[in-house]
C-alpha cells in the first residue's frame, strides 16, 4: 500500500498586518490595520489580532473600525511589499520540501510526505520548525493545517486557527467527530446558494453528507438541482469524507514567459463564425485554466490564425493589451473573439492557437477591490478545482457538445497538452 500522504496548509495570520507591524516595530503594543486611510468607506483588508479584540473586522468600513477603535492605526496596502514576502514564503517552504503550491497570498499546501524522514518521523517538529523559521524571517506567524489530502489540510486549517500552538491534524480517525457536526455551511467551497440547496434539501451538517450512501446523496441532489448535479454532488460528499486525490503542484512561476495553446482543425469544417468561435472559446479555457494553476495572468491576448481554401494559404498572428491583466474566461474570450473578427479574411481555419502573455502574478487581481472580478475568478477556479479532481471531462460548456468541439476529444488525450 503506498505511504499516506502528509500534506499540510499554511495560513499567515492576519498577513498584511503582521507584515505592516514588522515593518513598523513603534506599533508593536498598537491595534493595526490596513486599509485607505483616507477613505473612511473603504475596505478593511487586514486587522491584527489586537485590532481584532477591539471589534476590528476583516471587510468592514475603515470608518467603524476607527468608530470601534480610535487608537486604530490604519495602514495604507503595499500590495508589492505583499507579493513579495509571499514570494519569501514560498522559498522558506521550499525549502522543507520541493512541493509546495500556493492557494492564496497568504495559505500555501506543502507535500511534507518526503521530507519526514530528515526530521525523524517528527510531524509536530518539523511543523514548528516552518512556523519559527517563517515569524523569524518575516515576522508573520503561520497556522498550519495537516491532513492525509488537501481538502483535510485545508478544512484542518480552520481547527489550527483556534489552537494554541496553531496546528491541527484532520485524518479519517477524527473527520466523524471533528467535522462532521459542523454546519454544512462550514464545508469547503459551500457558499450561501449552495447552503440553501442543502438546507433545502433537509441536509444541516457536513456529517449529515458524509454518512449518505454516494447514490443516495446523488439522487437528492437530483431532485432538487436537476440531472446536471451529479459531478456537484460526487465532489461534495467526497469533500465531506475528505477524499481528494489531487497532489500538491508546484508551480513554474519563474520560467514562464506565456500560456498558450493551439489546435490543428480539419479546415472543411471551419468555414463560419459560429463554429470557429465554438473552438476559439475552448481553447480560452483550457489557456485561461491552465494559467490559473500557476497563478498568472495576462496584459496581451494572442492569437495565431492559419487559413486555407485548399489551394491558398494564409497565417498571421494579432495581439492585444487588456484593460487589465486577466485569466477569465469572458475577458480573455472576448479580446481573442475582437482579433479574430477584426482580422478573419474568411478563409476555412486550418489551425487556431490562444495565448496570453506578460504575466503577472493572479494574486494582485485577489487583492484589488473590484468585487464582481473577484468573484467571477473564485468561481472559475471552483470549476477548475472540480476538474483538477475529476478530469476536464467533468464540466464542459453546453457550446462544446455541438459537432464543431474539440474539447470533449481532446479530454481524452491523456497529459497531451500540458507539457
Ligand atoms: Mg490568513
Amino acid at each position: 500500500m503506498p505511504k499516506e500522504r502528509l500534506i499540510l496548509l499554511s495560513d499567515c495570520q492576519s498577513f498584511y498586518a503582521s507584515v505592516e507591524k514588522a515593518a513598523h516595530p513603534e506599533y508593536k503594543d498598537k491595534p493595526v490595520a490596513v486599509g485607505d486611510p483616507a477613505r473612511m468607506n473603504g475596505i478593511v483588508l487586514a486587522a491584527c489580532p489586537m485590532a481584532k479584540a477591539r471589534g476590528v473586522t476583516t471587510a468592514s468600513r475603515v470608518g467603524e473600525a476607527l468608530a470601534k477603535c480610535p487608537e486604530l492605526i490604519v495602514i495604507r496596502p503595499r500590495m508589492g511589499t505583499y507579493i513579495k514576502v509571499s514570494l519569501l514564503i514560498s522559498q522558506i517552504y521550499h525549502s522543507y520540501t520541493d512541493l509546495v503550491e500556493p492557494f492564496s497570498i497568504d495559505e500555501q499546501f506543502l507535500d511534507v510526505t518526503g521530507s519526514l524522514s530528515c526530521f525523524g518521523e517528527d510531524v509536530p517538529g518539523i511543523i514548528r520548525s516552518i512556523q519559527e523559521h517563517v515569524l523569524l524571517s518575516t515576522g508573520v506567524w503561520t497556522r498550519v493545517g495537516i491532513g492525509p489530502t488537501k481538502i483535510l489540510a485545508k478544512m484542518a486549517n480552520n481547527f489550527a486557527k483556534k489552537q494554541k500552538d496553531g496546528i491541527f491534524r484532520l485524518d479519517y480517525d477524527n473527520i466523524g467527530q471533528v467535522l462532521w457536526p459542523l454546519p454544512v455551511h462550514d464545508m469547503f467551497m459551500v457558499a450561501n446558494r449552495m447552503a440553501r440547496n442543502f438546507y433545502h434539501m433537509g441536509i444541516t451538517t457536513i456529517g449529515d453528507i458524509a454518512r449518505m450512501e454516494l447514490g443516495e446523496f446523488k439522487q437528492r441532489m437530483r431532485t432538487t438541482m436537476g440531472k446536471q448535479s451529479d459531478i456537484q454532488a460526487e465532489y461534495y460528499w467526497q469533500t465531506a469524507r475528505g477524499i481528494d486525490p489531487s497532489p500538491v503542484v508546484t508551480g513554474m512561476r519563474h520560467q514562464v514567459k506565456s500560456v498558450g495553446h493551439g489546435k490543428a482543425l480539419r479546415w472543411n469544417l471551419y468555414t463560419r463564425l459560429p463554429e470557429i468561435e465554438v473552438v476559439l472559446l475552448e481553447l480560452v479555457i483550457e489557456v485561461c485554466q491552465r494559467a490559473r494553476r500557476y497563478r498568472y495572468m495576462g496584459a496581451v491576448v494572442s492569437i495565431a490564425v492559419s487559413e486555407t481554401d485548399g489551394h491558398k494559404s494564409n497565417s498571421y498572428t494579432r495581439q492585444m493589451t487588456l484593460p487589465e491583466p486577466s485569466a477569465l474566461t469572458h475577458e480573455v474570450a472576448a479580446a481573442a473573439y475582437r482579433l479574430f473578427v477584426d482580422n478573419w479574411t474568411g478563409m476555412p481555419l486550418s489551425r487556431l492557437a490562444i495565448s496570453i502573455s506578460q504575466l503577472s502574478d493572479d494574486r494582485v487581481m485577489q487583492l484589488t477591490l473590484f468585487e464582481d472580478r473577484v468573484r467571477t475568478y473564485n468561481r472559475e477556479r471552483a470549476v477548475d478545482q472540480i476538474k483538477t479532481r475529476y478530469g476536464s471531462r467533468a464540466l464542459i460548456r453546453a457550446s462544446s457538445l455541438l459537432e464543431s468541439a474539440v474539447a470533449l476529444e481532446r479530454a481524452e488525450q491523456i497529459g497531451g497538452h500540458y507539457k
